[in-house]
């Protein structure tokens, strides 16, 4: 008998907070006030207009009145009921969701840290400044890039900046170039992004399995709500634009992107590695004949896990880049947030990142700057003071409030600092070494399932359902399946063009043995057949959803 992890034991019930309290019951215990009425004997509400006033009786407030204890256990059995890193394996492809160690969190934490006021003055930060400063020289030194804002709170909002950066800088230039150009292989949000800040984004198409998804399938994944990008596929669907036949393999086809260049492209927007989970070794080539063109190279860096510290973007040509810190760097995320997607950009683009940035001189009277110390950090010999400037030539202005995620960035620079230099590229060897040790130790049972059984794959691997549906096992059954041997499911129906897809991403804080039962949890599920499979989750506290109705009727009463 194999053993997994499994999900038996003690789970709770749990009701809504709002059927748990009583009234009058709070958590906190104010002294009564014996100072008699605040002012002149009125109270807030003889200041407010009656008509903002909320009508006790017709609508009252629908707060739950409930002790600090009660409180603490809704949340804690709640979260019982989900799976999450610390829990257990999460190879959810394209996410990185890796162990994050908890010293990061003990600094993010620190209370003369966390406490502080967002609207404080330079002049009483100058440690808060310093780190986003010496960050910055940290990823200009991984990246090969010249500047970086950390203002973007998510990757798709780092996305949302580049490309409107890349509008102004051909606005600034007096070209009109409307056009870009993106891979069928790349991350669903490069489109919406790229559309949502002015541009035509135009599909490229690269991979497409011979069994490519059918409208159905690709319905199926926008039903079930995955991705940012439903728009897209719907849109796909009614321009019957999921048949394409092409034989070329998952890189960008140099002789197709040819067909594409003309003057109205601004720029190529190209993730790598790519949903295949490929590295675009054409990219250097790509990027010669994108500049030769007068555009841009724009490179969705969501998943630097790949290579973080074996290789800088820079050397292959990307002009302008984001990362996900809430990815590579280590900081939980789920549920939405928090995040951070601070775009690099190469010199002739650093005029118009977005406000305020960070500049340093050497001493608060004078204006020498200080010199940016790439990968010397902590730069301390310097003494500089910081300031947080918002005068920028052609900056495409605020996109966020105050400065961005700072805690997010205060665990990544954590993160790093703890790894040390050399331990950096570690990170990406080790998620690429899981990743293919994955992939070729499911080989002998799902060979059939691997679209590039030839090709070395990055940080994550892709599989179609070929195998599980010859078993009668949709990809959703698999998924659901694998929940009760106590993993979290891996992503699925993404890329939209792999047939059933299976994303796996073990990254690199996955042992061998983790990483076998999960493999073992797989062939057993196959072997278990349909019967099984579409019956699962059979231990969690919510069995099989109606995920469309879910989604379009939530009922949270
Ligand atoms: C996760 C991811 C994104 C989006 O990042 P968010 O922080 O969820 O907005 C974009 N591109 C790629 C390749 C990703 O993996």
């Amino acid at each position: 008998m194999k053993k997994f992890p499994g999900t038996s034991g003690l789970v709770f019930n749990e009701d809504l907070l709002l059927n748990q309290g009583s009234k009058g019951v709070s958590g906190i215990n104010i002294p009564a006030n014996n100072l008699g009425s605040a002012h002149m004997g009125k109270t807030a509400k003889d200041y407010i207009d009656a008509k903002f006033l909320r009508n006790e009786k017709k609508s009252p407030l629908l707060l739950p009145e409930v002790s600090e204890s009660t409180v603490v256990r809704h949340f804690t059995r709640l979260s019982s009921w989900n799976i999450c890193v610390d829990t257990a394996f999460y190879p959810l492809g394209s996410c990185t969701m890796k162990y994050n160690p908890k010293i990061n969190e003990t600094i993010a934490s620190l209370s003369n840290i966390k406490n502080l006021h967002p609207m404080l003055p330079a002049d009483y930060i100058q440690p808060i400044l310093k780190i986003i400063y010496d960050f910055n020289s940290l990823l200009c030194g991984l990246t090969g890039l010249d500047e970086f804002t950390f203002n973007p709170q998510a990757g798709a909002a780092g996305e949302f900046t580049g490309m409107k950066i890349i509008k102004k800088y051909f606005e600034v230039k007096n070209e009109r170039r409307n056009i870009v150009l993106i891979p069928d292989s790349s991350h669903g949000t490069n489109p919406a992004s790229s559309y949502i800040a002015g541009f035509t984004p135009v599909e490229l198409k690269t991979f497409f399995a011979a069994q490519h998804s059918s409208s159905e399938e690709l319905q199926n994944a926008h039903d079930s709500g995955y991705g940012h990008d439903s728009a897209y596929i719907v849109n796909k669907i009614k321009n019957n634009d999921v048949n394409i036949k092409n034989k070329s393999n998952g890189y960008i086809d140099i002789n197709e992107l040819k067909k594409y260049i003309n003057k109205d492209v601004a720029a190529i927007m190209i993730t790598n590695p790519n949903t295949f989970g490929l590295f675009e070794k054409n990219i250097r080539e790509v990027a010669e004949l994108i500049h030769k063109n007068g555009s841009l190279v724009y490179m969705d860096g969501a998943n630097f896990n790949a290579f973080i510290g074996n290789c800088r973007v820079s050397d292959f040509g990307v002009d302008i880049l984001h990362l996900n810190l809430h990815k590579t760097f280590s900081t939980p995320h789920g549920g939405g947030g928090p995040g951070s997607g601070p775009v690099g950009v190469k010199d002739f683009l650093k005029e118009f990142l977005p406000v305020p940035y960070i500049s340093a001189k050497k001493q608060a009277t004078n204006d020498v700057p200080c010199a940016s110390n790439n990968e010397q950090v902590p730069n301390d010999e310097q003494d500089c003071y910081y300031e947080l400037k918002n005068e920028r030539e052609y900056s495409i202005g605020r996109i966020s409030s105050f400065y961005g995620n700072f805690a997010v960035i205060l665990r990544a620079y954590s993160y790093l600092l703890s790894l040390g230099r050399q331990n950096i590229s570690k990170i990406s060897e080790l998620a690429v070494l899981n990743a293919n040790y994955m992939k070729k130790r499911l080989k002998d049972t799902f060979l059939e399932s691997d679209p590039f059984p030839e090709e070395l794959c990055m940080h994550e691997c892709v599989l179609n359902d070929n195998v599980f549906r010859a078993e009668g096992i949709s990809t959703l059954d698999f998924a659901k399946s694998i929940i009760d041997y106590g993993f979290h499911p891996p992503t699925i129906y993404f890329p939209k063009n792999i047939h059933g897809a299976i994303m796996i991403e073990p990254t690199e804080t996955e042992s061998i043995k983790t990483m076998d039962s999960f493999i073992d949890a797989m062939k057993e599920i196959k072997k278990k057949g349909n019967k099984y499979a579409s019956k699962s989750p059979k231990s969690t506290k919510t069995k099989r959803l109606n995920e469309v109705l879910a989604n379009k009727n939530p009922v949270f009463k």
